[in-house]
Parts: structure tokens; sequence; C-alpha cells
């Protein structure tokens, strides 16, 4: 098992960091260095995915259909995981959109170079198995926390996750994009967000969500994000501790 390490080690990804260094070597030449702008579609939904990405900076949204055009996001993935796990577990599509919340950087290798690690049992299917259980408990606990919990406490949830992916303590964030990532309605949201900004632990301004009290954002969320938490640090042997971030840096656009 790995060595702890916090999950958010910046310019790495945690898959590709876990592995050893004469494996990182030998996948090196299938791994190509992409950057992703904000809203770049990875996925669409029942479409062949031709290549799995590891997100190095940033964060992708993964979106199921709601109907009517609608996604709502059944989870994310930064650089703890990657995109396109359904390719492990046999299947070349899946029903969903994966698309990158904020701009992001990362690496991305080939399906059929992916496919060829997993059949042949590698330090890397490894890795992307245990990921894989943290995913999926990821999955399911959201349908869990839309289903049984306060809209205040999936708001905050939802904003531990995305600061626990991204390079900054503000979040550049429209109340349409909210909503449409909590599956609620514009209004809900504003009212969520004015109740956490009442209490402190939020501050929006012009578009900008900051998080100015990141423990009692953590005790404002559901249960949902420590199982979730719980799990991948379990799967991927990282500790779940968050940098503090300087407060200068810029906001990535949502
Ligand atoms: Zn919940």
């Amino acid at each position: 098992m790995a060595t702890k390490k916090n999950i958010h080690v910046k310019d790495r990804n945690l898959l590709l960091a876990a592995l050893p260094p004469e494996e990182y070597e030998r996948l090196l030449p299938d791994l190509q260095s992409v950057s992703l702008d904000e809203n770049h579609v990875l996925i669409e939904p029942f479409r062949r995915i031709s290549y799995v990405y590891f997100p190095l900076s940033g964060a992708i949204s993964l979106l199921m259909p709601a109907g009517q055009g609608h996604y709502i996001e059944a989870g994310m993935v930064g650089n703890e995981g990657l995109t396109g796990v359904c390719l492990s577990l046999g299947s070349d599509r899946a029903p969903m959109r994966a698309v990158a919340q904020t701009s992001s950087h990362g690496l991305k290798m080939s399906a059929r170079v992916f496919r060829a690690e997993m059949q042949r049992n590698s330090p890397l299917a490894d890795a992307v198995r245990r990921y894989a259980q943290a995913y999926m408990v990821m999955l399911s606990q959201g349908l869990v926390c839309m289903g049984a919990h306060r809209i205040e406490q999936r708001c905050a949830r939802w904003l531990l996750m995305m600061h626990d992916r991204i390079n900054t303590d503000e979040l550049r964030l429209t109340h349409k994009t909210l909503a449409r990532m909590l599956g609620v309605r514009r209004a809900t949201v504003s009212e969520v967000a004015s109740r956490l900004q009442s209490r402190d632990l939020v501050r929006y301004e012009r578009g900008v969500m900051k998080i100015v009290d990141r423990a009692g954002l953590e005790k404002a969320a559901c249960e949902c994000y420590r199982v979730m938490t719980r799990e991948l640090a379990r799967m991927l042997a990282v500790r779940m501790v968050r940098h503090s971030r300087p407060q200068t840096e810029k906001a990535p656009p949502l």
C-alpha cells in the first residue's frame, strides 16, 4: 500500500503518483499532456470513449441526463482519479457527460492502451480498480444525498468537494451553474447561498463564492461528504487534508 499523502498535491495525479516509478516510466510514452478550457466535453452520453483523462489540476463534472436536454451532476473528478472508469469495467461508453467544470490540465491515454493495461492486470489496473470502488461510492452516496438531505447540507458538500479539487478558496460561480449542479431551482440556490453567508461560512460577491470558514462548512455539510472522502482516502491511501490556499490566487471560472 502506498504511503499516506495529502489528497491535493499540486500538479500530480494521485493514481499515477501511486505507481512504482518504473511503471510510471513505462507508461510515459502513452501519456499525452493536455489542457482543457472550462466546459470542454470529455465524454458524451453513449458515445465511444476514445481516451481516459487523468487530471493534474481542475475539476471535471460527471453529469447524468435528467430529461429535456438537462443534466444533473452525479459526481466529480479531480487529481485523485480519472475519467472513463467504465473502460476498466468492460464498457467503452456510458450514459454520462464528463465536462470540465474549471479549466484543467492533465494527461490522457488512449482507450486502446488503457484497456490493454487493464487486461494485463498491471499496477495501473490495480490503482484504477481501487479508485473505481471509491468512484461507485461517490455516485451511489450522491443518490442518497439527493433524496435524503437538505439542500443547504448538499450545497455545503458540493462546495467542499470543489474546494478539495481546485487550487483556490474562491470559485467563480453563478447561481445558475450551482442550481444545475445540484438539480434545484435557481431561487433555491440563492436562498441557500444567503443562509450559508449569514452563518459566515462563505461570502458571495459579484459571482465569486469565497469559502471563509472551511471547518464550519464541514459541520454544515451532510454525512455524505465524510462517507465519500473517507472511502477515497481508504482506497487511495491518502489523507484528505486540504492545504490552505493563498488568498491572492485568481479564481478559476465555473
Ligand atoms: Zn448528503
